[in-house]
C-alpha cells in the first residue's frame, strides 16, 4: 500500500527532504508537508507540480494540533524538519499516534540557549511502549559524521581512541554576514562555550579559543574553531575505547568580526527587552533582518566538506583514518533549489527516513544514528548526492 509521509517545516532543510523524497516516491508515497506559514509550504509544492503533494497549516508547539493531523493524513512516518523547539510536542504527537519519528537536530529551550538530548532520551521508554522508533540527528552534523565514525568502527578499528569531526563550508554567497541556516539556532551554537570530551570529562573552552589549520580536500587549508556539537553527546557513549573527541568549525575573519561586534551590542541576546513599550527578543529581530537562509542558494558558491578523523588500533597496529564528504553549493542548488547546508542536511533526512520505512533500520525506542548499521546509510549517501572519501593517514 502506497505509504504517506508527514514533513514537518518548510525551510531549507525542508525543501531539500521534500525533493529528495519525490525522488524516492516508491518508498516515500504522498507527502503532506506542513508548517506554520502555509504559503511556504505551497511555494515548496509549486516547485514539484508533478508529485503527490498535500499542504497543510500546522502549529508543531502544540501536541494535539500535530496529533489531529498525524491522524487526519494516516502518516507512516513524520520527518521533524521544523526547529529543535518543536522535538518534544513532535516526539509526544508521534507517541500517542504510534508514529514512527525522525529528526536532524536536538532539543533547545527557547529560553536557554542550551542543548542536549536528555529530554529525548527519557521519552526511550514511551517509544518503547508505543512499539515505534525515534531515530534523533539524522542531518549532516550530527547525521552523516555519526554514521562516518560508525562505519570506521565496523570496519576499521578494534578501538577508536580519538575523533574530530571536522566541518568546513566554504561557500560563498556574496553577503558580507548571513548565516546557512536558521540563524536564531546557528548563532546560538557559536556563541556559546566550546567543549570537549577527555578522558571522561567535558572541558569547556572560551568561544572560538582554540582553532587549527587543516587542509579540506577539493577546499584547501582553513581556520577551523573548536565548538561543543550535540553529536559528541552520544558518541561517548557509544564508540568502543574513546579518550577524546572534538568538534571544529571554519568561520571566515568577516563572520567572526560580525559575530563580535552583534555579542558585544547585545543583539545576540536571547532574553526579552523593553523597546518602545514592545517586547522583543534581540536574536530574534536579527532573525528578521538578516537573509533567509533559503535565499543563499542561487547566489552561493564553493563547496562543504565535512568529515571525522579517527585514530586507534586495528590488530595492535596503530591506525588514522579519514572519511570525509565535498559538496559543490552550485550543484546542490541545481538539483534542489537550496544551497549546500540545507542540501547536505536534507538528504541524510530522507536518507535515515528511507531505511525506516524499508524496514532496513527497525527498533523500538530512541536511537542516535551510531546505534544502528551504518552500511546501508553509506550506501544510499553515494547513491543519493552525496559521496564520500576514505583516506588512511599516517598514524
Ligand atoms: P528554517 O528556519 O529555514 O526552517 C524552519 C521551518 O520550521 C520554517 O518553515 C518554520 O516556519 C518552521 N517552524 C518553526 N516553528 C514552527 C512551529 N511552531 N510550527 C510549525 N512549523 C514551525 O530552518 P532550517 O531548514 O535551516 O533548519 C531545519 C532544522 O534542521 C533545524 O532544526 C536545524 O537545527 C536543523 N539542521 C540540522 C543540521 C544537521 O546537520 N544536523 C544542519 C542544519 C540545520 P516559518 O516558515 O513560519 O518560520
Amino acid at each position: 500500500m502506497k505509504k504517506t509521509t508527514l514533513i514537518i517545516g518548510a525551510g531549507g532543510v525542508s525543501r531539500v527532504v521534500v525533493h529528495k523524497c519525490v525522488m524516492n516516491a516508491d518508498v516515500f508515497g504522498k507527502i503532506v508537508l506542513a508548517s506554520r506559514t502555509l504559503s511556504k509550504c505551497d511555494e515548496i509544492k509549486s516547485e514539484l507540480p508533478d508529485a503527490d503533494i498535500e499542504t497543510a497549516a500546522l502549529n508543531a508547539d502544540n501536541t494535539a494540533e500535530i496529533v489531529a493531523l498525524i491522524k487526519r493524513v494516516n502518516a507512516d512516518i513524520v520527518i521533524n524538519v521544523a526547529l529543535p523547539y518543536q522535538d518534544l510536542t513532535i516526539m509526544d504527537a508521534c507517541v500517542e499516534t504510534k508514529t514512527p519519528y525522525l529528526d536532524t537536530a536536538n532539543y533547545e529551550h527557547p529560553d536557554e540557549a542550551k542543548f542536549e538530548y536528555k529530554l529525548q532520551w527519557e521519552r526511550d521508554e514511551k517509544f518503547k511502549e508505543a512499539g515505534i522508533m525515534g531515530l534523533l540527528g539524522s542531518g549532516f552534523d550530527p547525521g552523516a559524521t555519526n554514521m562516518f565514525c560508525a562505519y570506521a568502527q565496523k570496519h576499521y578499528f578494534d578501538e577508536i581512541h580519538t575523533i574530530d569531526i571536522l566541518d568546513c563550508n566554504a561557500g560563498d554567497h556574496g553577503y558580507a554576514f548571513a548565516t546557512n541556516f536558521n540563524p536564531e539556532i546557528n548563532l546560538r551554537e557559536v556563541s556559546a562555550k566550546g567543549r570537549y570530551w577527555e578522558n571522561g570529562e567535558w572541558i569547556e573552552t572560551e568561544p572560538m579559543e582554540i582553532m587549527q589549520v587543516w587542509d579540506y580536500p577539493e577546499v584547501g587549508p582553513k581556520d577551523s574553531y573548536l565548538l561543543y556539537h550535540e553529536e559528541m553527546e552520544s558518541l561517548v557513549k557509544h564508540i568502543k575505547g574513546l579518550k577524546r573527541i572534538r568538534f571544529f568549525m571554519t568561520f571566515g575573519q568577516s563572520y567572526l568580526k560580525h559575530m563580535e561586534v552583534l555579542q558585544n551590542v547585545g543583539m545576540l541576546g536571547i532574553k526579552e527587552i523593553e523597546h518602545k513599550g514592545m517586547k522583543i527578543v534581540p536574536i530574534e529581530f536579527l532573525k528578521t533582518l538578516l537573509p533567509d537562509p533559503a535565499s543563499l542558494g542561487p547566489r552561493t558558491k564553493g563547496k562543504t566538506n565535512i568529515g571525522i578523523v579517527a585514530e586507534g588500533l586495528k590488530d595492535g597496529v596503530k591506525k588514522k583514518i579519514y572519511i570525509y564528504q565535498v559538496k559543490d553549493h552550485e550543484d546542490c542548488y541545481a538539483e534542489t533549489n537550496s544551497q549546500g547546508v540545507s542540501y547536505t542536511t536534507g538528504v541524510p533526512a530522507m536518507i535515515g527516513a528511507k531505511l525506516m520505512l524499508q524496514g532496513v533500520w527497525s527498533g523500538q525506542g530512541v536511537f542516535n544514528m551510531e546505534q544502528l548499521d551504518p552500511d546501508p546509510f553509506m550506501k544510499e549517501m553515494n547513491e543519493q548526492g552525496l559521496p564520500w572519501q576514505i583516506k588512511e593517514l599516517d598514524a
